[in-house]
């Protein structure tokens, strides 16, 4: 479904991406592990359109991505991917079923629609007490599980996430990837997961090992 070949990234010509390829099925939970400054991230924002390779190409299904920019990417990129960081980044002054709302809305999906499928999603994440809290009412946990609903609002074909229980403790993150492995067997939601939990990598469909830019 997602397929990266030969990505190379330089940053001010210095080499951080050294080629990479990656393939990834419908349904499945890959992680992306190893060292600081491996090149994680970096490899995670360009699947996810956030920045350009230096060379190669990332196909989403048969979508050329490398080939997006301006608002085709923008649009493109609210719809078929999502993503949730280390921090929860929710707009504070909207409720939790707004903060997920509002990447259906900028879609441009009806609007009851968009409200129905926020409140099922907060549901299937077990916050159906928590629709119209603020995000500074939430715990950690809950704020996370949030931002897994906002992450699936526009059904996206993969769902990046960057060092997501990084902050949150052993049960809190425990608990997350539950929830990962939940929405993989309940939706075939593919994952691709940058993670220093040696806890949980393991617990995914495959892991890749980073290493000085490139998957070893
Ligand atoms: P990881 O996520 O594995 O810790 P990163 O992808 O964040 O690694 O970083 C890999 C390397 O690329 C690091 O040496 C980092 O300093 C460098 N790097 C990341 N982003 C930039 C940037 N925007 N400009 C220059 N160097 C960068
Ligand atoms: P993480 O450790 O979570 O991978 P980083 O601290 O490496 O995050 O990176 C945070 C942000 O800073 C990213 O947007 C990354 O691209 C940027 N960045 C990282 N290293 C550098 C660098 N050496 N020069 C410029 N930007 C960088």
């Amino acid at each position: 479904m997602l397929t990266a070949r030969n990505v190379t990234k330089n940053y001010s010509n210095l080499p951080i991406l050294k080629g990479v390829d990656i393939t990834v099925s419908k349904g499945e939970i890959v992680t992306i592990v190893g060292s600081s400054g491996a090149g994680k991230s970096t490899l995670l924002h360009i699947l996810g359109t956030l920045d350009q390779p230096t060379q190669g190409e990332i196909w989403l299904n048969d979508v050329n991505l490398t080939g997006l920019s301006g608002n085709a990417l923008a649009d493109f990129r609210n719809r078929h991917i999502g993503f949730i960081f280390q921090f929860h980044h929710l707009l504070p002054e909207f409720s939790a079923l707004e903060n997920v709302c509002i990447p259906g809305f900028i879609a441009g999906t009806r609007s009851s629609e968009v409200r129905e499928k926020a409140a099922f999603l907060l549901e299937t994440m077990g916050l159906k007490h928590r629709l119209e809290h603020k995000p500074n009412a939430l715990s950690g946990g809950e704020q996370q599980r949030v931002a897994v609903a906002r992450a699936l609002i526009n059904n996206p074909d993969v769902v990046m996430a960057d060092e997501p229980t990084g902050n949150l403790d052993s049960h809190n993150a425990r608990e997350l990837h539950s929830m990962f492995l939940q929405l993989r067997d309940q939706f075939k939601q593919t994952f691709i997961i940058v993670t220093h939990n040696e806890e949980l990598a393991p617990l995914s469909d495959r892991q890749l090992l980073m290493k000085d830019g490139k998957i070893i």
